[in-house]
């Protein structure tokens, strides 16, 4: 049959629509993976399955992406995570994987996925920025179902137009729209995360993030903190936040204003 090929997976013939765009150039013209071997073998319960399936096919995994498809979608499938893939050009094979979550994408492709997500006519820097904020929000608090992803993306919305609102000067947009934003991120559970007091219900590895988040310096006279960072950073960086988030007690916004 013209235009099919071997799958080298199952030995059957399938034509050309039934096979993965695979990369993988040590395959003959002749012998190509099939779609359906490509989604059984990848299971998204077992992290390794998928990670298998990407290097035959010689395309990145990419952890982050990975978990995106695993929460988002009821039946994820290889399928999936290839179309969720297309948009980041830094990950073309293999060897560009990311097996950890801190991975983040400069540009990506405007596809009709990502302007389904967004909205259209946003620039291809704005969607970049869109999609690792998103990815910045699912690592530090995983999302769960489609519609957590969807409040995620409300959230980072807010966010851009109090950012935009803060570009032009305009006050009245400035105190909504941050109003707006700090009560959306509390609904979200991110003013938990920033204030990190309320450790129940948070598994192990979520504890451990959260510890890194919020206290990596350990308490211990070796790692003395002579130059006293640790003033600085509460006073410009972790006091304004958990003010952002309406957490910071009176004694703390107080000490912002003090020498
Ligand atoms: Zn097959």
């Amino acid at each position: 049959m013209a235009g099919s090929k071997i799958c080298v997976i199952c030995g059957e013939s399938k034509r050309s629509n039934q096979l993965l765009t695979h990369k993988n150039l040590l395959l003959n013209d002749r012998f190509s993976i099939c779609r359906d071997c490509a989604n059984s073998i990848a299971d998204f319960t077992d992290e390794e399955s998928v990670i298998e399936m990407a290097q035959l096919a010689n395309i990145p995994f990419v952890k982050n992406l990975y978990t995106d498809v695993k929460r988002q979608s009821k039946k994820p499938n290889f399928g999936i995570y290839q179309k969720r893939l297309a948009p980041y050009k830094k990950f073309e094979t293999f060897s560009d994987s990311v097996f950890t979550t801190d991975g983040a994408a400069e540009t990506v492709d405007v596809t009709p996925e990502l302007e389904r997500r967004w909205g259209k006519d946003y620039s291809e820097e704005e969607y970049a920025y869109f999609e690792n904020a998103l990815q910045g929000l699912i690592a530090i608090k995983p999302a769960t179902t489609a519609f957590e992803i969807q409040r995620y993306v409300a959230n980072v919305k807010l966010k851009n137009a109090l950012d935009e609102a803060f570009k032009t000067g305009d006050p009245k947009g400035i105190t909504a729209l941050r109003k707006a934003y700090s009560e959306d991120s509390k609904d979200l559970g991110f003013d938990a995360v920033l204030s990190g007091n309320d450790d129940s219900g948070k598994s192990l590895g979520q504890r451990i993030q959260n510890w890194e988040l919020n206290e990596p310096v350990p308490d211990n006279d070796k790692y003395e903190d002579t130059a006293g960072l640790k003033k600085y950073i509460n006073k410009w960086f972790v006091i304004p936040m958990k003010r952002t988030f309406g957490v910071a007690s009176e004694k703390e916004v107080d000490s912002l204003y003090e020498d």
